[in-house]
């Protein structure tokens, strides 16, 4: 079979290129590296993709992300073939993805005054976040390079999902967190799967920091965001939003801001589509950050030495990143929010987040630990869940409408990240009766 995938700098004057099989999170000039492919996917299998959703007990066809595989085959399989599929590619039973979908949740579009809002919960995955669409992908690979242990630094979600893939693939998993910052539901699932977990004092940044050292000493591979496989499997976090809209590319796609890993994918997915021929139009991208972990935000728009970051054609102002982190180390500057999940201040996709801003004319808003809660209490008063991080997509969407930037028949589809794994959140929301959407216990 002709080799059709390999790895490539995402820098232009760069484009350093390895084997698919090799193990590495950036070339060797230090940029983030893609998954590339040399073939161009054929849109008839727009139908097959759809007839798969009959999966006939095939589990990667039940698989929200390998439903998808012709277009993440990076391991150059025969996609028909049951063999290849069950030899190469690594699944939870078909669980990942499954259940995320697109859903018009009434009251949040009342608030936020769109109509043609749509809400895909991706915490209705097995591990309860949408990690698992990237973890798959990642220990996939890890697999296929035969890695026994794989290793991450997670403010929650990526250590359960880590975790929970490595158990089931009977790998060893090392996570590190930042001690005290991480909610007990996401911590207890790192316990249950069986992980070592490595508390790091400080915060996530800190904790991906030490996680990238250890791993470079031999001490594991790495399956945060920074993976390009983990991006491939996050590309279907689109798919699947864009197959139930026919393939008709809606007017906003809206994502909480953290690691940008989420935007990373959701761009390139969204580059690969255009230029297949998938899709006519060209989402733009909008970003949520929280007010207590806003470096996008500040960066994007021009809040730090007035000038605004931008891809600039490959050439981001990456000097003016590094100064504002130092601005923020020497301040004491620490994210701070409530939402753990975005609680980060140095986000390591930032460049392929940038890209991703590029191509889709995107925009960056950022919202307050209040607007959050508000945002997450309203999606479970439609009858689904969501953490306090996704409640960021709601907020913003209501903010970027009333700014007059998202307008009212735009179509938007916001991607709710995660589930609620922090039950004092709601409880504490629903016992404060000044809360907007509070519905306070009765005795
Ligand atoms: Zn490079």
């Amino acid at each position: 079979m002709p080799i059709e995938a390999f790895q490539k700098c995402i820098d232009p004057s760069c484009g350093l290129e390895y084997p698919i099989r090799e193990v590495r999170i950036e070339c060797e000039r230090g940029h983030l590296l893609d998954v590339r492919y040399k073939s161009t996917p054929s849109t008839s299998l727009k139908e097959v993709f759809y007839k798969r959703r009959n999966h006939a007990n095939n589990i990667f066809n039940e698989s929200g992300v390998w439903r998808f595989r012709e277009l993440l085959n990076f391991c150059e399989i025969d996609t028909e073939s049951i063999e290849d599929c069950s030899k190469f590619l690594v699944s939870l039973d078909g669980a990942e993805g499954r259940l995320s979908k697109p859903y018009h949740m009434s009251k949040v579009s009342d608030y936020v005054g769109v109509q043609n809002l749509w809400l895909q919960p991706e915490g209705y995955n097995p591990s309860g976040s949408f990690k698992d669409n990237g973890m798959t992908t990642a220990v996939t690979h890890a697999k296929l390079v035969n890695i026994k242990k794989i290793i991450c630094a997670s403010t929650g979600n990526t250590s359960a999902s880590a975790a929970m893939y490595a158990a089931n693939e009977n790998m060893e998993c090392d996570v590190y967190i930042p001690a005290g910052e991480v909610a007990p539901g996401k911590l207890g699932q790192a316990f249950q799967f069986g992980a070592q977990v490595i508390e790091i004092k400080g915060n996530f940044d800190d904790a991906l920091s030490t996680s990238l050292k250890r791993a470079g000493e031999g001490g594991g591979y790495t399956v945060n965001s920074v993976n390009p496989f983990r991006i491939e499997g996050q590309k279907t976090i689109v798919f699947r939003a864009l197959e139930s809209l026919d393939w008709n590319a809606p007017d906003w796609i809206v994502y909480p801001g953290g690691a940008l890993g989420n935007t990373s994918s959701c761009g390139k997915s969204l580059m690969e589509l255009y230029e297949w021929g998938w899709i006519k139009k060209i989402p733009r991208i909008a970003v949520v950050n929280s007010e207590g972990a806003n470096t996008l935000y500040t960066l994007y728009n021009g809040k730090f030495e007035g000038v605004e970051v931008r891809w600039n054609n490959g050439k981001p102002d990456t000097d003016i990143i590094n100064r504002y982190y130092k601005f923020m180390d020497s301040n004491g500057i620490k994210p701070k929010t409530k939402a753990t999940a975005i609680q980060i201040a140095k986000p390591a996709n930032i460049v392929k987040g940038l890209r991703a801003l590029d191509f889709t004319d995107g925009v960056v808003t950022q919202v307050s630990d209040g607007d959050m809660l508000d945002g997450m209490a309203l999606v479970g008063l439609n009858g689904f869940d969501c953490e306090m991080a996704s409640g960021a997509v709601p907020a913003g969407i209501r903010k970027l409408m009333q700014e007059g930037v998202i307008k009212k028949d735009d179509t938007v589809v916001g991607i709710l990240t995660g589930r609620q794994k922090d039950s004092s959140i709601p409880v504490e929301y629903h016992k404060n009766p000044k809360n907007r959407f509070a519905h306070p216990p009765k005795s």
